[in-house]
């Protein structure tokens, strides 16, 4: 049965929804850009509430590296996206309205599947957790009640009302920063400020923050810009890990996968001004170590391989200096 969604307001038969910054005015029998959220005789619903794909990953995957780690999390994902990324490479669920391989699946559900599998965190992740928000919410309360993680891995596209009955019950989030100007968002149907106030917003909330910038040829190719989100990254904090991605041809995006160097001279850059850059769907090792006595404290090796050389509270074992990597 179809979910009553949460923010939105009637306007005559037509429904405003404020889930996220686009504020679809959604006409009867019509959904919203998401195609996820559809005004049904004057009532908005979610056609995805708990419909699932459902996978165990190492944290890493998500890519969260300075969260648990060597530790798996269940991911789960659905159909929708409020954002249009012409190089998605998920566009099989982003750009879906389908329920066709996915499971029907609780909130309690996920309980279940925690236990099964034994492991200790949820990942919303996938397609773009905002748009699945009702579920997400209500999964996520049960989870904090059981004392489990919950992690989102998101575009940041989220109106503030949402995003603040939301936060609360989040551990970690991977934050996707896509560019640092409009014209780089307007190429993905979104701005950039709102981004910027979820990223704010999660790191002074205390939400265990990391960054992921795909670079796309012939989306985000301004070193210039590049500069500037890194400044903007380090005024919040130095320490905030960012993963600096490579593309793939991926949708309807040919262009072939991002010159090694471009990454390359990104992580330099970076670098400068963050103290924990690592790069993406490369065959690097991106390991952590101490930037004291230099020792290997995460030893990250090719696919998912990890090796944790951490004391409990975090700290290297060595010399004992905090490395601001979360145990537990
Ligand atoms: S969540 Fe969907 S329907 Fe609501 S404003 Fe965003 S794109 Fe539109
Ligand atoms: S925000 Fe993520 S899921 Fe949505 S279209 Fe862009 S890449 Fe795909």
């Amino acid at each position: 049965m179809d979910r009553t969604a949460l923010y939105w307001t009637a306007r005559g038969d037509d429904i405003n929804c404020h889930l996220c910054p686009r504020e679809c005015i959604v006409s009867p029998g019509l959904t919203g850009a998401c195609g996820v959220r559809k005004n049904s005789s004057g009532r908005l619903v979610s056609l995805n509430y708990g419909w699932a794909c459902v996978a165990v990953d190492p944290v890493e995957k998500k890519p969260l590296y300075h969260w648990r780690p060597g530790t798996r999390i269940l991911s789960l994902g659905t159909v929708g996206c409020n954002l249009f990324c012409p190089f998605c490479q998920n566009c099989h669920l982003s750009r879906s309205q389908s329920h066709g391989g996915l499971s029907w699946t609780n909130p309690s559900d996920v309980l279940r599947l925690l236990q099964d599998h034994g492991v200790p965190s949820v990942a919303f992740t996938y397609n773009e957790p905002t748009v699945w928000y009702e579920f997400v919410r209500e999964t996520s309360l049960l989870l904090k009640r059981e004392e489990k993680g919950v992690v989102l891995v998101t575009n940041g596209y989220i109106s503030r009302k949402p995003l603040e009955d939301l936060i609360h019950l989040v551990d970690a989030m991977n934050i996707d920063l896509k560019g640092f100007s409009d014209r780089t968002y307007s190429m993905l149907g979104g701005t950039l400020a709102p981004v910027l106030d979820t990223i704010r917003t999660a790191f002074e909330r205390s939400v265990h923050v990391e960054i992921t910038h795909l670079v796309v040829p012939g989306i985000n190719d301004s070193i210039e810009e590049f500069r500037q989100l890194v400044r903007w990254i380090a005024g919040l904090s130095e320490s905030i890990p960012l993963h600096i991605s490579r593309y793939f041809p991926a949708y309807r995006w040919t262009l072939p996968p991002t010159p090694i160097p471009s990454i390359r001279v990104r992580e330099e850059i970076a670098s400068e001004l963050l103290e924990n850059v690592y790069s993406g769907n490369l065959q690097s090792r991106n390991d952590t170590l101490c930037p004291v006595c230099g020792d290997v404290l995460v030893e990250r090796g090719d696919p998912y391989r990890v090796r944790v050389n951490l004391s409990e509270d975090g700290t290297c074992p060595r010399c004992k200096t905090p490395r601001g990597i979360v145990m537990s």
